[in-house]
């Protein structure tokens, strides 16, 4: 692929300074209540550790050990009794209205405790956030209201995203690499909807969900240039959930199998499609870039918080351990060598958490977090009565006219040098993050030796959960070239990506 995104205007040692001093740019212009917000997402996320996940998280992993197949709905029971599908949810679409950073740090809370329960909440955000970035308003408040009617009647309602299938991963968000690999996953245009066939897996919650944002395709030929964005309902005739990975961590969280033979898809439960952007200046194949930048700018922020959480974890574990340990040469903290290893372990999860906190910038200056962020819309969301501001929802979303204009402000008239931005920040962290995260959970084991591999120790849990980091939200070398993509190889002519991709194709040994 000859490299052909837009330079920023400005290059050298302005766009480093700007790309650098997102914090810097975006202090002034965050509304102030977004700091209390955030340090109430960490007390419930305290609570709920403390209450709920400690007590419970070695003793659950045991037993999805044993019985892989068992699935931990109590857990998703508890999230959703305290509010936690619904907690960024805006409340003008009936949600508690918390402001999508501070599920960030809220993440991080819990990971730091269980990254399997994180991820059971943070997929449910990922599938949300596809359906937000097609910017289907009246599909979006429709799963919102379900959402929000499955935490008032205790039947949980949760979102998953299906994109993996059997031939194809890292390739299914990259169009160049889309096109020199397998899909199998076809949508077929019918009257009324389209009719799905194929399979995904690795599906996270896939378990759990009543709604699966699928990404399937018209042309298996030309996927990246046909691709749709459907809402499948579990229970739709020609749906099936399969079976459950039996993977190496956060085994509370179900990666799931789903199967599509001729599954009926409805037009209004398709988010996105060619009809939608027909006359848009974007070609199919650049919304569709488009819509996996903006998405991966917010999730891979997210996975970098969960990176935060496991990083601080270890470092956590390590330190309880030193500090009750005697050496040889007596108390194990006093060691030189023991004090070297925490500084390192303290700086990776410090740094962990700058990554994301900065990336979150980039989304709230130039991205997806924009309008939400802004001052008036920010205070508008907050204070307006509840009630009246769902009343005047209901009263405009359903109308085409805001679906439409949304969209071509998203998807059709953005500006390419700051999609360049949050989404090379976000890939960057993401593998920064996770590669961090692996590290100290490696480093924890060397202070605790083998009192580290001990199951009740955590410790060694702890790092099978974050290997799972590395690989998904794109492998941490698919994420090093979409950071050289955005933001080290923009405005080299010269620069030419995924040219020894040619042919490629995995097989995960069930075609
Ligand atoms: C626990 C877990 C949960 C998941 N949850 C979801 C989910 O909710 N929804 C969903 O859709 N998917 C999910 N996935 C799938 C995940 O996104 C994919 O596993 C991931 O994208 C990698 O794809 P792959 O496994 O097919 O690896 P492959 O794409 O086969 O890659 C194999 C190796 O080749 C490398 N590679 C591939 N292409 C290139 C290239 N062009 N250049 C250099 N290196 C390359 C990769 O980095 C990797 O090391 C999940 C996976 C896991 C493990």
């Amino acid at each position: 692929m000859i490299f052909s995104s837009v330079s920023p205007a400005k290059t050298g040692a302005e766009a480093w300074f700007e790309d650098m001093s997102l914090s810097l740019t975006a202090i002034s212009r965050q509304p102030g209540g977004m700091r209390r917000e955030i340090r109430q997402a960490v007390r419930l996320a305290e609570k709920f550790n403390r209450e709920f996940v400690r007590p419970r998280a070695l003793a659950m992993d045991r037993r999805l050990q044993e019985d892989h197949d068992y699935l931990p709905l109590e857990w998703v029971e508890e999230a959703n009794r305290r509010g936690f599908f619904t907690m960024c949810i805006p409340r003008m679409l009936g949600g508690r209205g918390v402001c999508f950073p501070a599920l960030s740090y809220f993440m991080e809370e819990i990971a730091s405790e269980c990254l399997g329960m994180a991820n059971v909440i943070g997929a449910h955000y990922l599938g949300l956030g596809t359906l937000i970035v097609t910017w289907n308003m009246p599909l979006m408040a429709r799963v919102c209201d379900e959402i929000v009617s499955g935490e008032k009647s205790g039947q949980a309602c949760l979102v998953s995203l299906a994109m993996t299938e059997p031939t194809s991963g890292s390739d299914t968000p990259e169009p160049e690499l889309l096109d020199k690999g397998t899909v199998n996953c076809h949508a077929g245009k019918v009257a009324g909807g389209y009719r799905v066939n194929g399979s995904k897996l690795f599906i996270s919650n896939g378990h759990f969900s009543t709604w699966h944002i699928t990404v399937a395709f018209e042309d298996l030929k030309r996927p990246a240039d046909s691709g749709v964005v459907l809402a499948v309902k579990t229970g739709s005739p020609g749906f099936k959930i399969g079976g459950k990975e039996s993977k190496m961590g956060q085994l509370a969280c179900p990666a799931s199998e789903l199967f599509f033979n001729d599954c009926f898809v409805p037009d209004d439960q398709v988010a996105l499609c060619a009809d939608h952007t027909r006359g848009y200046h974007r070609t199919g194949r650049q919304i569709y870039q488009r819509l996996f930048d903006d998405l991966c700018s917010i999730s891979r922020a997210g996975i970098c918080a969960l990176s935060a959480g496991a990083a601080r974890g270890a470092y956590q574990d390590a330190l309880a351990f030193a500090a009750g340990a005697s050496g040889r040469d007596g108390a194990l903290i006093n060691a030189e060598w023991v004090q070297c290893r925490l500084a390192d372990l303290y700086r990776n999860a410090v740094m962990t958490r700058l990554l994301y906190v900065e990336t979150n910038y980039a989304n709230g200056l130039y991205g997806v977090y924009r309008q939400l962020q802004s001052k008036p819309a920010y205070y508008a969301l907050k204070y307006l009565p509840a009630g009246l501001s769902r009343r005047l929802t209901r009263a405009v979303i359903q109308q085409d006219r805001l679906t439409r204009f949304m969209r071509r402000m998203q998807l059709d008239r953005y500006n390419a040098a700051q999609v360049q931005r949050t989404a090379g920040m976000a890939a960057l962290a993401k593998f920064a993050g996770s590669d961090l995260a692996v590290e100290n959970c490696q480093k924890a084991l060397e202070i605790m030796d083998r009192a580290g591999l001990r199951h009740a120790s955590g410790a060694e849990k702890r790092l099978r959960d974050a290997k799972l980091l590395q690989i998904y939200e794109g492998t941490n070398q698919i994420n090093r070239l979409d950071l050289f993509r955005h933001l080290i190889g923009r405005g080299l002519p010269q620069v030419r990506l995924h040219e020894d991709a040619a042919g490629r194709s995995c097989d995960h040994g069930k075609k």
